[in-house]
């Protein structure tokens, strides 16, 4: 996978200038108090006798004294003028005496007690010590924010009303849908509850960056005109310990204030990371505080009370399970990058901002930019219009926004897939491979969409998502999802030839190949081996070569197990075949039509199985 690791605020260097700064001038100044040097009673004494004293302060209580003197003497090879000299006798009226009498002008000064003097000299060192201290616990707070100091904004997360709505994010379509039930509850929270409306706690927003997760819960709040208050995961974990706790019990007590209102958790992973897996360093235990006050505040309050809880991650297979649970993130919307008629709405939406020249085609600048997120495609728009005037144009013509796409996806390809034409080709038959195998056999769960935009290191994905929830399999069943799995490579071989096939398949063997090993070894699904539920609680790491060699089952027994895994998945791939060459139409057509949109829901895949001859 590529991680990316979510966006954060840029961290405050100058904050951490500015305080070593006035470290370095309280230390100076403390230690540098310019030429005042120590000089010894006896010093002292000899240059008051050469009539060389000038003026004295005494301090009784510490029993020293500042001394100016009329002629530089020098200290440590150094010229001095003014020195100070602690006193050998506790008794200072002889020596004002002796002072009198030279006529030197004395004078009184009240330092306090010693203890004054004495924590006054540390000060320095206290200041340097807490700065050392607050840099080391920044350190472990995170690499590469280890300076980023001072965020400790404690409490005041001030509501604000977005002003933009849904009209102002383009495409996802359907978690506008899905976010339509927020908006119509917190319009109308009695309303919505007296016609039965019942609403999850928590929504998770789910997806890739740029997706414009952020964006979509803004829009909610503002849609339904109540307030927003956000706070972002990253936020918390580098606070001092305890802070984070707080703001969020602060966070809730000012959306109890405000309901109906929406609080928003962005980058909910920063926070809600699986407890208990050791961090580096100490930012651990402050998050694992952190996540066990949201716990309790999300338990603490319920849907009537008008407040909705958004978050959103493009990590949620870190989140702590905690979060996932009944009654807290229950629910997932789900965000993806934009397929080819997303990233036109996308470039749509933006180039209004922009005089665009008559030559201009968005369609072919979306078809060029597979892979790029609504904030890669507003980042274009806005690199185009630069060109435009640094090129002195009045508008942004077609040459401007092919250059920025240029630019723009170069940066991306090194973050995720841009695929070649011929990589593209390639997945597409193989995705439809999936999808019509999927559709040939009946009693699978139905295939609801397709696509080859690039996600992560898939390079395509069918999703088959089941209409009931199922909690028992029949063989059939499993046999069937096998056919799927192998759909893919097959598609690719009956194409392209034998010696083209590609990596691709990695994925959907290894899950093949699972699949089979528990049919055989734990549902007793073939005869071979018969109803015998073998390695009853496999783990991933123990194979069966391994319980062999623990004695737990036989040699000849793993080999069999190997036998008939083999003979599933091949029995499979045999199915599959049979199935794509007899409609070899319509899998050209399913992958046309991929390669011409990026995506096809079930709509589409039956529309082109029924037109097929
Ligand atoms: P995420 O939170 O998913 O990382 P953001 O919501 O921060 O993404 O999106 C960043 C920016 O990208 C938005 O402010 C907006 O300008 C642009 N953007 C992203 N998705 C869309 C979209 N669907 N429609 C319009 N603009 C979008
Ligand atoms: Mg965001
Ligand atoms: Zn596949």
């Amino acid at each position: 996978m590529t991680d990316r690791v979510p966006s954060s605020p840029p961290p405050r260097r100058h904050l951490w200038l500015l305080l070593a700064i006035v470290v370095a001038l309280v230390a100076q100044l403390w230690f540098g108090r310019s030429d005042v040097r120590t000089l010894s009673y006896s010093r002292f004494a000899a240059e008051l006798a050469h009539d060389n004293v000038a003026a004295v302060t005494i301090a009784p209580e510490a029993r020293a004294l500042v001394g100016t003197l009329r002629q530089a003497v020098r200290v440590d090879g150094r010229p001095v003028t003014q020195v100070h000299v602690t006193l050998p006798f506790a008794d200072v009226a002889p020596l004002v005496t002796r002072l009198e009498a030279a006529h030197v002008p004395v004078d009184g000064a009240d330092t306090g007690s010693p203890w004054t003097t004495i924590l006054l000299s540390l000060l320095p060192w206290l200041l340097i010590g807490g700065f050392w201290f607050f840099a080391m616990r920044q350190m472990r707070a995170g690499g590469a924010q280890a300076l980023a100091f001072g965020r400790a904004r404690v409490g005041a997360v001030s509501p604000e009303t977005p002003q933009i709505t849904f009209a102002d994010v383009a495409d996802v379509a359907e978690a506008k849908t899905e976010l339509q039930e927020i908006v119509d509850f917190l319009k109308n929270p009695e309303h919505f509850q007296r016609l039965g409306g019942h609403l999850p706690k928590g929504v998770l927003l789910v997806g890739p960056p740029g997706t414009g997760k952020t964006l979509l819960a803004r829009a909610t709040a503002g849609e339904a005109g109540r307030p927003f208050l956000t706070i972002s995961g990253s936020d918390f974990v580098e606070l001092f310990v305890g802070v984070g706790a707080s703001r969020v019990r602060d966070l809730f007590a000012q959306a109890k204030a405000h309901a109906p209102c929406i609080i928003f958790i962005d980058e909910l992973d920063a926070v809600g990371r699986t407890r208990g897996i050791a961090a580096v360093g100490g930012a651990h235990e402050e998050r694992e505080q952190t996540l066990n006050q949201l716990l309790v505040e999300m338990d603490g309050f319920q849907p009537s009370e008008g407040i909705i809880l958004l978050a959103a991650t493009n990590r949620p297979d870190v989140l702590d399970p905690a979060l996932l649970r009944p009654g807290r993130f229950d629910r997932r919307i789900i965000v993806e990058l934009p397929d080819v008629r997303g990233r036109e709405q996308i470039l749509r939406m933006h180039a209004r901002k922009v005089p665009l020249a008559a030559d201009v085609d968005l369609n072919t600048v979306a078809k060029g930019s597979p892979g790029l997120s609504g904030a890669d495609l507003a980042n274009l728009i806005n690199e185009a219009a630069l060109l435009a005037t640094r090129r002195d144009k009045e508008r942004v013509d077609q040459q401007d926004l092919e250059d920025a796409k240029d630019k723009v996806t170069l940066g991306i390809e090194r973050r995720s897939l841009v695929l070649t034409d011929a990589e593209r080709r390639i997945t597409a038959y193989h995705e439809a491979g999936h999808a019509l195998v999927n559709l040939l056999i009946p009693g699978l769960d139905p295939v609801h969409k397709v696509t080859i935009v690039p996600r992560g290191q898939a390079l395509g994905l069918t999703y088959a998502v089941s209409e009931t929830d199922r909690h028992n399999y029949s063989k059939a069943y499993l046999l069937g999802r096998l056919a799927v799995a192998q759909g893919g490579r097959v598609a690719e071989e009956l194409v392209f030839g034998p010696e083209q096939v590609t990596t691709g398949a990695a994925q959907d063997f290894a899950e093949a190949t699972e699949l089979a090993r528990r049919m055989v070894s734990q549902f007793g699904m073939t005869a071979a081996l018969g109803p015998m539920g073998l390695m009853a609680r496999p783990t991933p790491l123990l194979q069966e070569r391994e319980y062999a060699a623990r004695g737990e089952i036989s040699e000849q027994t793993a080999q069999l197990i190997d036998k008939e895994i083999r003979r599933l998945l091949t029995e499979a791939t045999g199915e599959a075949q049979q199935l794509l060459q007899a409609r070899l139409t319509t899998l050209h057509a399913i992958a046309a039509q991929l390669l011409e949109h990026e995506t096809l829901d079930r709509a589409g895949l039956e529309a082109l199985l029924a037109a097929a001859p």
